[in-house]
Parts: structure tokens; sequence; C-alpha cells
């Protein structure tokens, strides 16, 4: 089978070069998250659909021969797959000796408890656990699930694995957890956790995301600032967090402000759906489909191909603050976040 040419990359009609690659790797989830999910009646994706591991692990491939250096796997939850270890040793096997990508994760944490030393072995750097709330009955509300011990659990399971730095992601909503957002720092840095927060996106289930509601960057910084002293980190690169040191460190805090302060100019991101579709921006409203490329016999080229156009595609920045802006069809559980 004939190889894609590595010296051509993914670079898009900006200029920007695409090295990280999300991989869904299933719109299933343990928890119903409110901006994520509906409580019932998610319309899953058919089994049929899906990539098989066999099949993603050759897409990947293949972006890695074209310049992907960093893999984030996520969902939906992506400790659901039964065979997440073996995806993740298969993925960590990719690229030359000394120049292999890096896996992380996205995960609600909840079946960290079994599978934090497992996935280390396999290859598995770092995690990013989201966690909106301290407060158990918050929790619950939130994730209509009574499971923050569990996520404690899984947090120190991670710690005790050794997948270092632990990053927290925690989405800011009003009259929710706007309240506890010095708290939640607190939190993150007595034990030694890098806390980022989110602005609310528009990917809720019940497209009644308002940009009015949203808690912006500057909102939490200014709850933030009048309990810690934060200083600025230069040097974000291609980070949607732009990050701040807490009381002259070594803590950390992070936000990614996607709306009130968009970071598309360097964005470097390639998704890939569940059931193997590229998409080149969470927002994006159309998609390419490498599956079809797979299932019809499309050598590497071909999917190379696929990727290419994917990232030929892509927009200069997300139209969040337009008029006429839609929401994708897909919720973020399918798209991955
Ligand atoms: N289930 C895993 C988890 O929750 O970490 C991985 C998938 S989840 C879709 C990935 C991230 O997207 C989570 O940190 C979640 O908080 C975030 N997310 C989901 N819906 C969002 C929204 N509408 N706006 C902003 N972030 C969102
Ligand atoms: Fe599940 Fe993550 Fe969505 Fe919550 S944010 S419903 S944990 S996929």
């Amino acid at each position: 089978m004939s190889r894609p040419t590595p010296t051509a990359g993914l670079v898009d009609g900006f200029g920007r070069v695409h090295t990280d690659l999300r991989i869904s790797l299933t719109d299933r989830c343990s928890l119903r998250c409110t901006y994520c999910m509906p409580a019932e009646g998610v319309p899953w994706l058919p089994g049929s659909a899906m990539l098989s591991t066999e099949e993603l692990v050759r897409v990947t491939s293949v972006a890695v021969d074209l310049g992907i250096r960093k893999i984030r796997l996520t969902g939906g939850e992506p400790l659901l797959r039964p065979d997440v270890v073996d995806v993740v040793a298969a993925l960590a096997a990719l690229g030359t000796q000394g120049d292999r990508p890096e896996i992380s994760l996205t995960t609600n944490a909840l079946r960290l408890p079994q599978l934090a030393g497992p996935l280390k072995d396999a290859g598995l750097r770092r995690v990013n656990v989201s966690l909106d709330t301290l407060d158990r009955d918050r929790y619950t509300q939130l994730t209509r699930r009574d499971r923050l011990p569990q996520v404690l659990a899984g947090l120190e399971a991670a710690r005790a694995a050794g997948l270092a730095p632990i990053k927290l992601n925690a989405v800011a909503m009003r009259g929710v957890n706007d309240g506890e957002v010095v708290d939640l720092l607190r939190f993150a840095v007595e034990h030694d956790y890098q806390l980022r927060f989110i602005e609310q996106m528009p990917l809720d289930p019940g497209h009644t995301w308002d940009r009015t509601q949203m808690v912006s960057q500057t909102e939490i910084l200014d709850a933030l600032s009048a309990q810690f002293a934060l200083t600025p980190i230069p040097g974000r690169g291609t980070a949607p967090a732009e990050t701040w040191l807490v009381d002259g460190g070594p803590g950390i805090v992070g936000v990614i402000a996607s709306v009130s302060a968009p970071f598309c100019g360097s964005c470097d991101r390639l998704r890939l759906t569940a059931d193997g579709q590229l998409r080149a921006c969470l927002f994006a409203q159309s998609e390419t489909d490498v599956r079809t490329v797979l299932r019809s016999g499309g050598d590497d080229e071909a999917i190379a191909g696929a990727l290419r156009a994917c990232v030929a595609g892509k927009r200069a920045g997300h139209d969040i603050g337009d008029p006429d802006f839609h929401q994708p069809d897909r919720p973020m559980s399918a798209i991955g976040g």
C-alpha cells in the first residue's frame, strides 16, 4: 500500500498546521450533564456505523504520518469503550522510536479507579477530568447522577498511577456553579490539579444557550482575582487555555474562552468522531466521511486525501457571534469535546 507523503502535512488555507487529533471513542456516556446531553431519548449512533479499533488506528496512523503529534481520546465517555486500554496501546505505538504521539484522555473519571493503572501502562500520558462542582447535591443535579465520590476516587487513582499533570475541566454556569469558582480553584491548588474553566458553548442538547447568560472569562477572572494573585503565563502557543500562576505558583489556573476570546487563529485541532467523520471544528457544519473511504477499500493515500480535504475546508473561525449562527446538528457528546 502506498504511504502518504509526510512532507505535505495538514495545512489549511490560512496556513494553520494541524498537529492535534481528538478522537471520540464512543457517543455513550455514564452521566447526563445538562450542557451536553438530554436526560433521555439520546439518538445513539448505530453499532455498525462505529469505527472498529482497527479502523480508527488506521486513520490515526495516516494522520501521524501527516504530522499529528498529540492525540486526545474523548467522547461521550471514552472509558466506556470496552477495549480502551488496547486502543491506547495501539495509538501509543504509532510513529517512530523517539517520535511517538502524546496520548491524553478527557474523562468524567468514573472508571479511572479500575483503569488508571492499565491505561498508564499502555502508554497514556495524562488525563483531563471534568468536575464542575464539589457539592454532591449540585453534582447530582448537574450530571443527573449521584457520582461525586467516584470522581474523587478516580482522581486519586490517576495520581497513584502517575498520570501527570492532572487537569480539571469546569464549565462555568450562571446561577449553578458560578459562586463556586474560588472553592474549585482552592481545591485544585491544594491537590496539585491544574484547573481550567471553560466558557459554556452553544452545544447543548436543548439549543437553549444564550450568550448573555454565559459566564465569561472576565467574570471568572474577576471572581478569582478577589482571592488570589494571578500572574499571566506567557507563551500560550496553540493551547486553547490562557493560563495564570496562582499566588506566585506552583498552582496554575486556565480559562478556555472559546466564546468571548476565540483562539481560532492558532487552532491546530482536527476531530474524528466515533462513526468515522472528520471535523475541522467543533462548530463545523460539514464533515468528511473517512469511514466510507475505509470501507470501500481505500488505501493510505485515500485516507490521507480525506484528512487533507477536511483540513482544506476549515473556515477561518467559528461564527458564534453572527446573528445567523446555528448549532451543529450533532450534540457535543457525539462530536467529541
Ligand atoms: N465525558 C468526558 C468528560 O466529560 O470529560 C469527555 C467528553 S466531554 C464532551 C469533554 C468536555 O466537554 C468536558 O470537559 C465537558 O465539560 C465539555 N463540554 C461539554 N459540553 C459543553 C458545552 N456545551 N460547553 C462547554 N464545554 C462543554
Ligand atoms: Fe458525559 Fe462528558 Fe457529556 Fe458529561 S460532558 S454528559 S460526562 S460526555
